[in-house]
């Protein structure tokens, strides 16, 4: 491997080389020269470790004045670039022994988080140990003094602007208030917190574009608990609807000419859509947002979730509310929008997400048990019997049939929405599907950005969430279900 690392004592900068990854952080092969521009399309890794002691101070270092970027500030503990062969870790520990003269077995450890940024990918590592400071050997081309900080004294370093400005600075102290970490980061003895993954969690807490379509089984829940529509309403979509002075197109053109609710559903026809969600009425409506829960945050355990962007409600009028019926004008995070309807369907029962499970001794033993909070009822079991009702009748005969699986029942929607700018003609398809329906115990939210050739979610992601079902299903030892398996001999 030809790569050296960083400047040396006589002020000469030797060539440093990082490995090119591909947006879904698959190893190129490529290697791109520290300091040369990063080409389009080209990511690196950054790794960050910040480590606390066992009173939840962190350990801070104060940047050399002679660095280019934020020269003087204060910075979490460690952090650098990966060099050309670097796995996660290994850069990790690469650099909190550069920095800091600090020997730490990261081998077996994730990253709690990774932020993605322009050019890459920053894994975050978070370690508890009780350093000696008095032993530490700090990099001179790097690194001034070091020094231990509560999470108040923190904050006011940030305010005060010497520390340099991470949003999450303050969360970082939340998470180690609240989790355990072992003393050398090492995941082999460290109390185990189930996580899932962390390298994607965070695309899923922001405002992707993916859900500015949102769900349109949210306005169909208003208008079911409202009581201002039954599923066996009559309909007639001729292709648009006009509300104030603006047509509205539906998806299918040429129109769905007389359908009932059920089948406007399953149609995904966005007149019956609007039809019922002015039924509501703005107000209404708004209100309905709130107590589904879509205003607040979901308060799932991990930093870095984003609040849910909306209208104000004074400036909803019938224009608004029916772009929103069927999803548009608004932006919810994947995570909301997951959490949103598997409360709407699990018989109205708000709940919020987590990954936390419990934490556990090595042998198994737990040590403790998470809980997260009362249950509330947001919407009346009959109506969260309905709408996934609605939602079976969607996947067994409408446009979520190629998530159908043997054997089961599943729920589900299909959504395909354009992002802005329009004239990019870019999309994004997704399908969110659950399952069994009578009693819903997995659910599957399949997001497909830019898919090149067909769109339709339909087409492309509910066989995305099929694949998972059948394998997940089983996998759990959810018994078949004796209905669904007749109906799908019948079928054939
Ligand atoms: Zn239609």
């Amino acid at each position: 491997m030809y790569y050296m690392r960083g400047g040396d004592m006589t002020g000469q900068k030797k060539e440093e080389y990082w490995d090119v990854y591909t947006e879904d952080r698959i190893r190129t092969g490529r290697l791109h020269r520290r300091g040369d521009r990063m080409k389009e399309g080209d990511y690196h890794l950054v790794v960050h470790v910040c480590i606390f002691n066992s009173k939840n101070q962190l350990l801070i270092q104060q940047r050399q004045p002679f660095k280019k970027g934020w020269p003087n500030m204060w910075d979490l503990s460690v952090g650098g670039s990966a060099v050309a062969g670097d796995s996660s870790s290994r850069a990790a520990e690469r650099e909190v022994m550069e920095e800091l003269g600090l020997e730490l077995d990261l081998s077996h450890c994730l990253p709690v988080f990774t932020m993605n940024f322009s050019d890459g990918f920053d894994d975050y590592y978070i370690v508890k140990k009780d350093v000696d400071l008095s032993v530490l050997r700090l990099q001179e081309e790097e690194v001034q003094r070091v020094r231990w900080v509560g999470k108040e004294e923190a904050m006011e370093m940030q305010r005060s602007g010497i520390f340099i400005p991470y949003w999450f600075l303050g969360k970082l102290f939340e998470i180690t208030d609240t989790q355990s970490f072992d003393a050398h980061g090492d995941r082999r003895r460290m109390l185990r917190v189930d996580f899932a993954s962390a390298e994607n969690l965070h695309s899923w807490m922001s405002l992707a574009e993916i859900v500015r379509d949102g769900f349109p089984g949210l306005e169909t829940t208003a208008a079911l608990e409202e009581k201002v529509v039954s599923l066996s309403d009559q309909f007639f979509c001729p292709g648009y609807i006009t509300v104030e002075d603006r047509r509205i197109h539906c998806h299918k053109r040429t129109g769905h000419g007389a359908e009932d609710f059920t089948h406007g559903i399953m149609n995904s026809c966005n007149p019956v859509f609007i039809d019922v969600g002015l039924r509501v009425g703005p107000e209404r409506f708004y209100d309905y947002f709130g107590s589904l829960g879509l205003l607040k945050k979901t308060g799932i355990d991990l930093p870095g979730e984003a609040a849910t962007i909306m209208h104000a409600k004074e400036n909803i009028g019938l224009v608004e509310l029916a772009t929103m019926s069927f999803g548009q004008s608004f932006q919810i995070t994947p995570v909301q929008l997951l959490t949103t309807v598997s409360s709407i369907i699990n018989g109205g029962n708000r709940i919020i997400p987590h990954f936390g499970v419990s934490v556990q001794k090595d042998d198994g033993t737990v040590v403790k048990r998470f809980s997260y909070g009362g249950k509330n009822q947001i919407v009346s079991k009959e109506t969260s019997d309905t709408v996934r009702y609605l939602l079976e009748q969607v996947v067994a005969e409408g446009g979520g049939k190629n998530a159908k699986i043997a054997g089961y029942s599943i729920g589900g929607k299909t959504a395909t929405s354009q992002t802005l700018p329009r004239s990019a003609n870019k999309y994004i398809s997704s399908f969110l599907g659950f399952a069994p329906v009578e009693n819903p115990q997995v659910i599957v939210l399949v997001i497909i950005n830019n898919p090149q050739g067909i769109y339709y979610g339909g087409t492309i992601a509910a066989p995305v969430a099929r694949e998972i079902f059948e394998n997940i299903l089983p996998y759990l030892g959810i018994p078949v279900d004796e209905k669904a398996a007749a109906e799908s001999e019948l079928a054939e």
